[in-house]
């Protein structure tokens, strides 16, 4: 099966008629192409998205809505084989997918095409002026997202800037191109206008780079890795471009004593292993107060060891493959790292070969490992798999200094039925987000994202529309 870009609103090859192989993570074999595209590409759908703007950008909010609303209707439509597609695409459980990966896309979808018809400006009134504020959608814009929840996090940032009146070129990751491919077809099914929306698949490195620097690009929507973050804001920073970096995390998960116990241990080992613990918020450095510390360490393993880890298309399966083999090494290297570091394995820490269809495929236990400081690589780099690290401490002021040890500062999770050290807690973490008594329990319209080397700006509600507009104040003397 081939995947094609989407590219004034036609689906086409890259124009070098390259193509790169696309792997099922689950049994490592290759089951379609992508297109290998390059500048040349970036630059046609950079002209598809200039040509369409105007008339997208002048487009009443309601019309602009009801073409999103349309698309969001079809992913509903389509949402069991989107599950499926995905599943098989990034490694996923399909459950997680049903569940999970599509329901949100639609609600993206749906949430910024109404919120956008709710979309106001600023105006300021004394004594001598009124000042008003118009905020104009900023143009053709590049939104860059990553494999782990590939079209979650895709409709996440292309729909605000469709909504507000952008045109898009946008880049999925290239190990999870798939479903975007999918989400291609159905806009051109809902008659979203040609030019609207351009998706070029291919190498961060050709085609995201190119989309960076282009400079017709006003302003860069990007989801990832620290380290390309970095050196999306070296290229953008003196072209003066608007970003927006949603990148890693290395999320602390304070657990004390006054917690409800049996709650806290069941969210925690989902906030460690969900979508095998490939999702930027999950929580891989656990504190537990040290009077709960070999209770909550005893429960925690015996329901971690019971985890089914398998086949991403079997109902049963909660833990499925990790997405690719370059970042299956990476997780390995880290167990093996946390050992040389001294840390003691007490579950999982081995690759599990799946007999039969998944033979091949990428896949690790749940691993959990105790007796390692604050401050080793272990516990300060992101592992970005199913691996967390379990340390005990005394105090609350001593848990709020292991968890803001880090240079990332993306989320936090604490628990205890104490209302007002929650609330205290809760002010002194350094993350952009703070999850008390719950775990990834999320309202679209607060702002997500993080401090620190974990990003800049905020995505979700009035945030991420803001983000995509240009605005003027307007002064007028009474
Ligand atoms: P990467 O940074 O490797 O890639 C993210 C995207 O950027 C991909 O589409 C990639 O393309 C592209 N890209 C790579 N190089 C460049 C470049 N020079 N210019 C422009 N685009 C480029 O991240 P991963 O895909 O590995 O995703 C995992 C990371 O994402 C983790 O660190 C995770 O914490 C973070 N993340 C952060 C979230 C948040 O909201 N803060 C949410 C989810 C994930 P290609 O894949 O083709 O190389």
């Amino acid at each position: 099966m081939q995947i094609l870009n989407y590219i004034n609103g036609t689906l086409q090859p890259a124009k070098n008629q390259q193509w790169l192989a696309n792997i099922e993570p689950a049994t490592g074999q290759v089951y379609s192409e992508l297109p290998d595209s390059d500048a040349s590409d970036v630059n046609d759908a950079i002209t598809a998205a200039e040509n369409a703007f105007d008339s997208w950008a002048k487009l009443p909010s309601e019309k602009r809505s009801a073409i999103l609303l349309r698309i969001a209707d079809l992913i509903d439509r389509d949402a069991e084989f989107l599950a499926q597609a995905e599943s098989k695409d990034q490694g996923k459980p399909v459950k997680l997918a049903a569940s999970v990966d599509i329901p949100r896309a639609s609600a993206n979808m749906r949430f910024f095409a109404t919120a956008a018809m709710h979309f106001a400006s600023e105006s300021h009134h004394s004594a001598d002026a009124i000042n008003y504020t118009t905020r104009t959608p900023l143009g053709v814009v590049a939104c860059i997202s990553p494999w782990n929840l590939p079209l979650y996090l895709f409709t996440w940032k292309i729909a605000p800037a469709l909504a507000i009146g952008c045109t898009v070129v946008a880049k999925p990751s290239e190990l999870t191109p798939m479903t975007a491919f999918l989400f291609s077809k159905l806009c051109m099914e809902a008659g979203l206008p040609a030019g609207v929306l351009n998706i070029v698949h291919g190498l961060g490195q050709k085609v995201g780079q190119a989309m960076v620097e282009h400079p017709a690009i006003p302003a860069v929507s990007f989801t990832g890795g620290t380290a390309t973050g970095k050196q999306i804001a070296a290229t953008a920073a003196p072209m003066f471009k608007k970003l927006s970096l949603e990148l890693g995390g290395k999320n602390p998960n304070i657990v004390f004593a006054d917690c409800d116990f049996d709650q806290a241990v069941s969210t925690s080992v989902l906030s460690s292993f969900s979508n095998q613990g490939e999702i930027c918020l999950c929580g891989s450095r656990i504190f537990v107060e040290r009077k709960i510390y070999d209770r909550f360490v005893a429960a925690f393993v015996e329901k971690t060891k019971s985890l089914p880890v398998g086949d991403p298309q079997d109902e049963k399966t909660k833990v499925g493959a990790i997405n690719s083999a370059g970042h299956f090494q990476k997780i390995l290297n880290y167990i093996e790292l946390a050992k040389k570091e001294g840390g003691e394995i007490v579950c999982g820490g081995r690759a599990i070969k799946i007999l039969g269809r998944c033979e091949g495929g990428y896949f690790i236990e749940p691993t959990v490992i105790l007796g390692l400081p604050n401050t080793c690589r272990t516990n300060q780099e992101e592992i970005f798999g199913p691996v967390v690290s379990i340390m005990p401490f005394d105090t609350e002021e001593e848990a709020i200094s292991l968890a803001n040890g880090t240079l990332y500062g993306l989320a936090a999770t604490l628990w205890t039925e104490n209302l007002k050290k929650a609330h205290r807690v809760a002010g002194n973490l350094k993350t952009g987000i703070v999850w008390i008594n719950c775990w990834l329990l999320r309202d679209l319209r607060t702002p997500f994202g993080g401090t620190k080397q974990s990003g800049v700006g905020r995505e979700g509600g009035w945030e991420a529309l803001r983000f995509f507009t240009e605005p003027k104040n307007i002064c007028v003397k009474l």
